[in-house]
């Protein structure tokens, strides 16, 4: 692992004007053990004050907001999503703090046996690892982080070296909480840094890629500690001829475009029925064409620059590989350089297929590949024709037949008549299929579970043999 600085670029203007400094392996060692010690009172403590401290950050974070925001734009060169980012986690937290005292409730029971009885307990992991990538920079570094401080874990967190800005003003809020200090705290640095937090940690979180979650499952099962992966997706839409198409274009567009197509959970791919497939394509490029680009300013439209240089060279690369193999652009197409950033217009592809990276890879940008199909199952069979399987999106007049398609399709999370909506809704279950993810639900009230290990009193209560013991004589 190295400590030399890393510089970290600046997506709306392309200068490198940020520094972060790795913590060297010998510190970060020292910080793991500072935490795991800390953490055996935060565990005694108990729920209510665990609650108490997480509110506390809050309040701390909320009356430094706009830090928080200013710090999250220089980050990711967006707005509205940052806002978005900043009241879900605020959510996040009030939902958990009024959650988990029921969750974490401990339990007697009867059981087969009269005169034996169970009295289940639950123990939380010492120190959660938290390693999160950059698209939804605040989101992404807490949204396990928040269940597992409550279960009673302490954490560490090692954000992307892409956007590491909003840590700073996330610190200054916890420096105002020293309990929660004790038990938590980012580390700055790139992959290095937390592939070595691997080895100092009792169980991991980790939202990235799929390349990476390999490493770090692999790094996790050699130490024999849980690991928690959630990585790419290629989401499919299925719009069926039934469907509503004013709302279908809509909420597709939505989910594809959204924080320029830089979510997991992006519309990437759209199975439209043929019958219906010209009018869909054409209201859709409609409103693709209304959206602006935020640039010159940041309040200037909806759609933000590429937040990771290496991004827009996969969305160009997708773009020339479907173009020359015969994809149709209707719109936008391609990314340009303004102001030292690097932009793409909502871009809608006809004429595609599964031979083009563009329907088969991730590509994280604001496209939106159109293909038709005439029977319901060719649309089923090429939505599951992928290595992802996050979360997808049906379209029908009847939520009975949108439901009969969505049972079929191979992932997690499928948005009836909507799209996207685990981006907004944290309460449904679900697990990644594919190469997608591994390990529990991190939605859901369950999530908090995976922080603990259970724990069983099998307790004798009369005072005879049993009657399975060797007899006394
Ligand atoms: P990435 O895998 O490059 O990096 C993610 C994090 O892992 C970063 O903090 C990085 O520094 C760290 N890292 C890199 N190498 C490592 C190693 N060897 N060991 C340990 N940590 C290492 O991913 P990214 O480019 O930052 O993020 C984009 C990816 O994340 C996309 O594939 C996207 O779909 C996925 N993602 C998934 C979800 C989900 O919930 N499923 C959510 C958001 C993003």
């Amino acid at each position: 692992m190295t400590n030399k600085s890393i510089e970290v670029r600046n997506p709306r203007t392309g200068k490198f004007d940020y520094v972060i400094i790795p913590p060297p392996p010998k510190l970060l060692a020292q910080q793991c053990n500072r935490l795991r010690r800390a953490q055996v009172h935060w565990q005694q403590m108990g729920i209510e004050k665990r609650i108490a401290a997480l509110q506390q950050w809050k309040q701390a974070i909320l009356s430094t907001r706009d830090r928080l925001t200013e710090a999250l734009v220089n980050d990711t060169g967006r707005l509205s999503t940052s806002e978005l980012e900043i009241d879900s986690f605020v959510a996040s937290i009030d939902r958990w703090c009024k959650i988990a005292p029921d969750l974490l409730q401990e339990s007697a029971k009867n059981t087969t046996i009269p005169f034996i009885a169970l009295q289940q307990t639950a123990v939380p992991y010492p120190l959660v690892g938290v390693i999160s990538p950059w698209n939804f920079p605040l989101l992404l570094s807490t949204i396990d982080t928040i269940p597992a401080l409550l279960a009673g874990c302490a954490a560490i967190v090692k954000p992307s070296e892409i956007t590491p800005r909003f840590v700073a003003p996330l610190i200054n809020a916890l420096n105002t909480v020293p309990k929660l200090r004790e038990v938590l705290t980012f580390v700055e640095g790139a992959g290095a840094t937390g592939y070595a937090l691997i080895e100092y940690v009792d169980l991991v979180c980790f939202t990235g890629s799929v390349a990476t979650g390999r490493k770090v499952a692999e790094a996790a099962a050699r130490n024999f500690i849980p690991a928690f992966v959630e990585l790419g997706g290629k989401d499919p839409a299925i719009v069926l001829e039934s469907a509503n198409l004013e709302l279908a274009t809509s909420a597709i567009l939505w989910g594809a475009v959204v924080n320029t197509g830089q979510s997991c959970l992006s519309i990437e791919r759209i199975y439209v029925a043929e019958s219906i497939f010209d009018k869909f394509v054409e209201k859709l490029v409609l409103k693709a064409q209304r959206l602006k680009l935020a640039h010159p300013t940041v309040e200037s439209g909806d759609i933000g620059p590429i937040i990771a240089e290496k991004q827009a060279a996969i969305i160009s690369d997708h773009l020339l590989d479907a173009v020359e193999k015969g994809a149709v652009i209707h719109c936008g197409g391609q990314v340009e350089e303004l102001g030292g950033g690097w932009w793409c217009r909502p871009t809608v592809l006809t004429q595609v297929n599964h031979s083009m990276k563009i329907m088969t890879e991730e590509t994280f940008g604001p496209i939106m590949p159109v293909m038709a199909f005439s029977q319901v199952e060719e649309a089923i069979n090429l939505a599951n024709d992928s290595i992802y399987g996050l979360s997808a999106a049906v379209f029908a007049e009847s939520e009975e037949s949108a439901i009969e398609v969505a049972q079929q399709i191979d992932a997690g999370a499928i948005s009836i008549n909507d799209a996207g909506l685990t981006a907004l809704m944290h309460e449904g279950e679900k697990n990644a299929f594919k190469f997608s993810g591994l390990g529990g639900s991190r939605m859901g009230s369950a999530a908090i579970k995976r922080f603990m290990r259970k724990k069983a009193f099998l307790i004798k209560t009369n005072s005879t043999n049993d009657p399975w013991w060797f007899a006394d004589e």
